[in-house]
């Protein structure tokens, strides 16, 4: 199998061999490797080359037609094309295609609609949300009064009705839904009614499941929140960076609190590779990849289970799982993301829910199907997949069984290769 796209670094390899020798070796441990990590994806050649082309070189402070810079004819191409193609792909009647990444964009609308020492509602770090949901170490959680949700200790999942009760008790001014390690489907139409009752901005950040919703495979909370926020560098697998969508009465509000309010210039090569991923998720083969995201993560999930792993809320709706190592393995998160990493296979350590061990070294590992799936993988790769997973953990104390498994993910893995 021939791989699909290449890498040109002619003149880097020329001028820089240090940065391109560690450029490449990254790229061979992108593609020898078994990446698990479910924030990450593979991009696609045009927008690698989207990313490394001249719109890098301009300034051009401001929106498209109401620029602080001049020459920017052609970067208003861009950022329209952006802009257009975002709304179509997630049914939007505005777009900020702006924001530097997903904490930024998490930032400019907190600014928009909220002052400080206001209270707003958003899900615990350790139960699954972001540290820009209100964890006390980030802005979030300094700067505004934070009331933190988590899940139901039994089902391990959202109980709806405990939120509701929650913010009719702390009247948020803001409600968020949003996680980077929730594996189950999200009612957002729920959530809408919560914030309705309690007169709450209701907004989400789908920076994690963005792909899913795009391709229609979780609901789009789009058409019906206030703002929603995503990165797109996740499974939507474009470019680092984010943007923000929201309703028409609340465009200028969060555009002006994107420029001037807290960024300078944009970053128009990213703008122009943003473009190109949202066209490549508009296509017909983006559905059956996103679809596929949720069968592999699946097939994952009843894989490792029938290995006698816990996983978190006994199953998976979308692109990823949580593992409970500790529980199922007697190694500790930290333990596991180490061995595996030694086995050519990255995840990272994750707290579960009310876990009794710490964030520095919890009881789980969060991992996830994006990258495989890119690669090319199916249900039945997955069973692969499983077997060097529960075999590095099983050898997690000897350096030879590990490096023996890394060899065989190395071979495994030359089956789906990728970039040149
Ligand atoms: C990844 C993520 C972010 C932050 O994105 P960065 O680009 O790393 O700043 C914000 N919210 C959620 C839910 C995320 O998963």
């Amino acid at each position: 199998m021939a791989a699909k796209y290449g890498m040109h670094l002619d003149f880097l390899k020329e001028e820089d061999t240090e940065i391109y020798n560690a450029i490449q070796s990254e790229k061979q441990r992108q593609m020898e490797g078994i990446e698990l990590i479910p924030s990450e994806n593979l991009v696609s050649q045009a927008v690698l080359e989207a990313m490394g082309s001249v719109p890098t070189n301009k300034y051009s402070e401001g929106y498209p037609g109401k620029r602080y810079y001049g020459g920017n004819e052609f970067i208003d191409v861009i950022e329209n094309l952006a802009i257009e193609r975002c709304k179509k792909l997630f049914k939007a009647e505005h777009a900020n295609v702006q924001p530097l990444s997903g904490s930024p964009a998490n930032m400019a609308v907190y600014f928009a609609v909220m002052e400080p020492n206001d209270t707003f509602m958003g899900m615990k770090l350790t139960e699954g949300g972001h540290l820009t949901h209100g964890h006390p170490v980030n802005f979030s959680g300094k700067l505004y009064n934070c009331v933190q949700y988590g899940v139901d200790r039994k089902t391990e999942k959202l109980d709806y009705d405990e939120i509701e009760k929650q913010a009719k008790e702390t009247k948020p001014k803001l409600l968020l839904s949003g996680y980077t390690a929730y594996p189950r489907e999200i009612d957002f139409k729920r959530f809408r009614e919560i914030a309705d009752k309690v007169g709450a901005f209701c907004m989400a950040d789908i920076a994690h499941i963005a792909g899913l919703c795009a391709a229609g495979v979780h609901e789009n909370p789009v058409p019906y929140f206030d703002a929603v926020t995503t990165t797109t560098h996740k499974t939507l697998r474009g470019p680092r960076g984010a943007v923000i969508m929201c309703k028409k009465d609340f465009a200028e509000k969060i555009d002006k609190s994107v420029f001037p309010g807290m960024q300078g210039g944009p970053h128009d090569h990213i703008t122009a590779a943003k473009a190109v991923c949202f066209k490549e998720a508009l296509q017909p083969s983006f559905k059956d990849y996103a679809k596929q995201i949720v069968k592999n993560s699946k097939a994952l999930a009843k894989e490792l289970m029938d290995k006698g792993l816990r996983i978190v809320s006994n199953g998976t709706d979308n692109h990823l799982m949580l593992v409970d190592v500790f529980k199922s393995r007697g190694l500790s998160g930290k333990e596991a993301e180490l061995a595996l990493e030694k086995a050519g296979i990255y995840c990272n350590k994750n707290t579960i829910p009310f876990d009794k061990r710490t964030p520095w070294d919890p009881s789980g590992i969060r991992i996830g199907t994006p990258v495989l799936t890119t690669r090319g993988m199916k249900e039945a790769d997955m069973k692969e997949v499983a077997s060097f997973i529960a075999k590095a953990l099983d050898s997690s104390k000897s350096s030879s069984g590990l490096e023996a498994i890394k060899n065989e993910v190395k071979a495994f893995c030359i089956n789906f290769p990728f970039y040149r």
